[in-house]
């Protein structure tokens, strides 16, 4: 591995989109290369489709 894994907070900013440009090709540069972040990144999207919408289920509680 070349380059050193970004933050924790990089990677989530990259999930949001709310990196530069720079940092986005950084990023996906990093992620070709590395196997750990690739998996990081597809198993924060699964948990974030799986996780409920808070609106939706208070709704449905009331
Ligand atoms: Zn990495």
């Amino acid at each position: 591995m070349r380059n050193p894994c970004p933050e924790t907070e990089i990677l989530a900013a990259y999930l949001e989109n709310n990196l530069p440009l720079e940092l986005i090709e950084q990023m996906e540069a990093h992620l070709l290369e590395c196997r750990l972040c690739r998996r990081v990144i597809s198993q924060a999207i699964k948990s974030e489709s799986a996780v409920p919408d808070p609106i939706i289920h208070r709704k449905s509680l009331s």
